[in-house]
């Protein structure tokens, strides 16, 4: 499917629906996390459940599902020995969202080819800046970083994704890189930001740690192809309904809102069922309604969010 099918849906006014959370939607299913490869390990493993995923959220009507490979760049893969199947792994991933979609879909569907910073520090981040449940792993270059970037956003355009996402949780160096490395193909692509609410100073922070805002990041995108959708992703509710006027203020292009559920067992082995539910299906409906009438093109989920939420807004845009 191509990209300008759903731009045109969107200029009619139209809000399309993104899936929810992959990796721990998988969890949910049973799949455990991999402390090095979280979710990608799942491509070796349970290739079925990942499909039978894909399923669940084309049956509820959405119009984008996301690959499986938001941690399977190289530097995810090689420390569990999986570096030779490092190809046949990002193609799996797009084969199996592919397949979900000639089986079971019902309307025209996009695949959105996920690749991301998970794995990668820059200097002077420490290690466990990667997730909380990571075991520590041996840092890469700077040109192998690249690198392992430039090979995944290659195979995600062989496999035949229509679009990239380039979901980067980390610094603004990391960012240039997954968003440079998508930039090498020829695919549409979305550069995601996770944003932060400063209370503090009253302004929109990016990465999980860094000071960069959301200002000065799109300041810096004026010296970069513009993208053809930006994305405020893996953050929470408050911190979206504070970032996006900023965005849709300063951005021409296709806007795209996925929360997550603020909790702290995403990358945990299996899902902590004691942890309390704060965000609720009635919460990201309300969220998403208001969302929309603040100018989002395109709304789904990120970690937490899963089919039940997912289920629970299909009716509500
Ligand atoms: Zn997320």
């Amino acid at each position: 499917m191509n990209l300008n099918e759903l731009e045109s849906r969107i200029s009619m006014g139209e809000a399309l629906l993104l899936d929810g959370a992959v990796g721990t939607q998988l969890q949910r299913l049973g799949v455990p996390m991999d402390n090095t490869a979280w979710a990608a390990a799942a491509l070796v493993t349970h290739p079925s459940t990942v499909l039978q995923m894909h399923r669940m959220y084309i049956d509820q009507g959405v119009d984008i599902i996301t690959t499986n490979t938001y941690s399977s760049a190289r530097h995810n893969l090689e420390p569990l020995g999986l570096g030779d199947q490092v190809a046949e792994l990002n193609l799996r991933a797009v084969h199996l969202a592919m397949e979900a979609r000639e089986r079971f879909a019902q309307k025209p569907l996009a695949v959105a080819g996920s690749i991301s910073s998970f794995g990668l520090t820059a200097s002077g981040e420490s290690e466990r800046a990667l997730h909380r449940h990571a075991r520590a792993r041996t840092e890469i270059s700077e040109s192998q970083a690249i690198a392992n970037l430039q090979e995944q956003a290659r195979l995600l355009e062989d496999a035949g994704a229509d679009l990239l996402i380039a979901e980067c949780t980390g610094s603004k160096i990391l960012r240039e890189r997954v968003y440079e490395a998508c930039n090498e193909t020829a695919l549409p692509t979305w550069l995601g930001f996770r944003v932060r609410w400063n209370d503090a100073d009253q302004c929109i922070d990016t990465g999980y740690s860094s000071s960069d805002t959301l200002d000065e990041c799109l300041d810096q995108l004026a010296s970069c192809p513009v993208p053809n959708g930006i994305a405020l992703f893996h953050s929470t509710i408050e911190s979206i309904d504070h970032a996006l006027p900023i965005l849709t203020k300063r951005f021409q292009g296709t806007v795209v809102v996925y929360p997550e559920a603020d909790r702290a067992d995403y990358t945990a082995r299996t899902r902590n069922e004691d942890e309390p539910v704060l965000v609720s299906t009635d919460d990201f409906v309300d969220a998403a309604k208001r969302w929309k009438s603040m100018g989002a093109h395109v709304i789904g989920g990120c970690c937490g969010i899963d089919v039940d939420y997912i289920s629970a807004v299909r009716n509500a845009l």
